[in-house]
């Protein structure tokens, strides 16, 4: 594709941190950034040239954003397929493409596409009934995480399990809904893999970091991940499949489980910038909010050498009321412009750099 002239207009579906943090990243790129989002002022359109406030079914004003934008991308993976397989339709550049998004909307067919691909997960069984459940604990030896297929985030949805529970109780706690068992994984370390692919299949993986969580929310994010080398290229080496075979363009993160003798099985795909990467663009050369307009708009994508060491913690609820004079002269802070900071809430994030690489 021909690259796209600063004062293009990209469109992004979604309004939260990522896409005011794209925003932030295509506007120093000499871009305009257009908003789309059902939400009333959601935090990127606070930094965009326009929000269109609509709902994401809305096939007038898609049509009409489709006409607008130079180029379109998201920001979250819940967008309908069928919203951006229409914006295709429309003559919409849109980058990633349905198909990225159609594989990391469900847990289930997600981890069968990883599978197939030659990356190894997790045992999993398919749930869509409490008898299910029943014979799905006792194949995974009687314990596992039960987790929605769709909507699911942030350690929403899920029930963790073990023979004797009440099985109908937990099933009905997540409402009923098509749903995987998975086996508890005994992992050493959670890492992550954030990939770029440009429009021409070239790729460029940050390496990897070390992800802590806490209910099911990602809290700190540390690089070096203080792995092996081989480990290291290993997992780098499985985020280059699946950016080849989905046939990406943009960035995603492959999230993996790390075994103590270094085996690596996938969690969770996000056809997306990632909290994970947040702290990229203090540590490398290029971050990841670039890097994905760089790819969307058609241009080259940039080095990601990393030249700091870094450590992001995630600020939730409250914990971003805090003073910024709280903290030390080698944080980087970034709010989000969030008004309500309800308990749990990503509400922004401080990367420290904490050596040089
Ligand atoms: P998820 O939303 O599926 O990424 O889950 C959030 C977090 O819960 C993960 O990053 C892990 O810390 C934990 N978790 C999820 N699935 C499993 C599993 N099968 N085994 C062990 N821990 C898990």
């Amino acid at each position: 594709m021909t690259a796209l002239p600063p004062g293009s207009v990209i469109g992004i579906l979604g309004g939260g941190q990522l896409g005011r943090m794209l925003g932030s990243a295509a506007a120093r790129l000499g871009f305009d950034i257009h908003v789309y989002a059902p939400d009333e002022n959601p935090p990127a359109a606070r930094i965009a040239a326009k929000h269109w406030q609509a709902a994401y079914e809305d096939k007038a004003t898609l049509k009409a954003f489709a006409k607008a934008c130079d180029a379109i991308t998201y920001e979250f993976e819940n967008i309908p397929v069928a919203s951006v397989e229409y914006l295709i339709e429309q003559g919409a550049k849109v980058r990633p493409g349905a198909k990225s998004l159609e594989v990391s909307q469900d847990r289930l067919s997600e981890k069968r596409f990883l599978n197939s691909i030659g990356i190894t997960t997790g045992h999993f069984e398919a749930i869509d009934s409490a008898d299910d459940l029943a014979k799905a604990l006792e194949a995974l030896g009687g314990e596992g995480l039960l987790k929605t297929r769709r909507d699911g985030y942030d350690g929403k949805g899920q029930v963790r399990l073990k023979t004797g529970d009440d099985l109908a109780a937990a099933y009905a706690e997540i409402g009923h809904v098509p749903a995987i068992l998975e086996a508890l994984v005994p992992f050493e370390r959670e890492i992550s893999v954030v990939i770029a692919r440009s429009a021409n299949g070239k790729t460029t993986a940050f390496e990897p970091s070390m992800n802590d969580h806490a209910g099911g929310i990602l809290r700190t994010s540390i690089a070096p991940c203080g792995l092996s080398d081989d480990v290291i290229a290993h997992a780098r080496s499985l985020a280059e499949t699946l950016a080849a075979e989905t046939g990406h363009v943009g960035v995603m993160a492959l999230e993996l489980f790390v075994l103590e003798d270094g085996t690596l099985l996938a969690n969770e795909v996000a056809p997306r910038v990632h909290n994970s990467g947040h702290w990229t663009p203090e540590a490398c050369l290029t971050g990841q909010f670039e890097q994905h307009i760089r790819a969307v708009a058609g241009w080259p994508l940039g080095p990601v050498t990393r030249v700091f060491n870094a450590e992001m913690r995630n600020l939730l609820g409250k914990e971003a009321l805090a003073p910024p004079e709280t903290y030390s002269d080698d944080a980087v802070l970034t709010l989000y412009g969030k008004r309500d900071a309800k308990p749990g809430r990503k509400m922004g994030h401080v990367v420290w750099r904490t050596g040089k690489a």
